[in-house]
């Protein structure tokens, strides 16, 4: 069973919690449902799972409009890329906060979508290329402050938190270096926008020293709902 996944995925969360002094009510699990089928967000909300993750604005929008009756209270976080002529579909009620604004364009396209569709504020996090990586989304970690406070100039745009995709690796122990900037990072925008509370980081692959680093919204896809197969989608 699904929940069995998200349960134990829950647990290993509160023991990271646990070992650094955290309360685990500050940690916030999003089940990253991205090439899944709207079935298994379903039978997860059944069993109490209210936030899933999609990284791609279609595929959100399908899933969100299959759902929001049977699934009154879902919550879509947008975590992937985002072009700008897609920000207009994210104006919808089911979506709780876009993670990956990165630029000071993107976060003015949403204010003018929000504007024109009536959205009084969209929480949305910064999205920080952390590892500095070519292939990366995300704004450079020395702009982040400045955008940051170009982006509370918004009106419509609520700074909610930072967020990052740490470099992929296989001993988690490397990234943390990664995530302990991210906390410094948040720590400098809190000087000056005090909202900015949530920190966007860990995935399957690292998200127990995320949240020994202060991770508050942890994004897991392949230990929930298994290996991903983008070959049928
Ligand atoms: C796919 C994805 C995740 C989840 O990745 P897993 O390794 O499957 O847990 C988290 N964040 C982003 C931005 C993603 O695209």
């Amino acid at each position: 069973m699904l929940i069995d996944n998200y349960n134990a995925v829950r647990a290993r969360i509160d023991a990271a919690c646990e070992r650094v002094g955290r309360d685990k009510s500050e940690v916030k699990l999003i089940a990253v449902s991205k090439t899944k089928p709207a079935e298994m967000i379903r039978e997860l909300y059944e069993a109490g799972v209210r936030d899933f993750g999609e990284n791609k604005v279609q595929e959100l929008c399908e899933k969100a409009d299959l759902l929001h009756e049977v699934c009154p209270e879902i919550r879509f976080h947008q975590i992937g890329t985002l072009q700008r002529n897609k920000v207009k579909y994210l104006m919808r009620p089911e979506v709780t906060a876009i993670h990956s604004v990165d630029s000071l364009k993107l976060a003015q396209e949403i204010e003018k979508e929000a504007g024109k569709k009536g959205v009084e504020t969209v929480p949305v996090l910064l999205e920080i290329n952390i590892g500095g990586e070519e292939s990366k989304g995300g704004c450079r970690p020395d702009e982040a402050v400045g955008l940051a406070q170009a982006f509370c100039e918004l009106k419509h745009l609520s700074l909610i938190g930072l967020m990052c995709v740490a470099p992929a690796t296989d001993n988690p122990e490397t990234v943390r270096p990664y995530f302990r900037r991210m906390r410094e990072l948040r720590a400098e925008v809190q000087a000056f926008q005090p909202y900015c509370r949530e920190l966007s980081m860990g995935m399957s692959g690292d998200f127990e020293t995320a949240v020994e680093e202060g991770a508050t919204l942890v994004r897991v896809g392949s230990s929930i709902f298994g290996e991903r197969d983008y070959g049928k989608i």
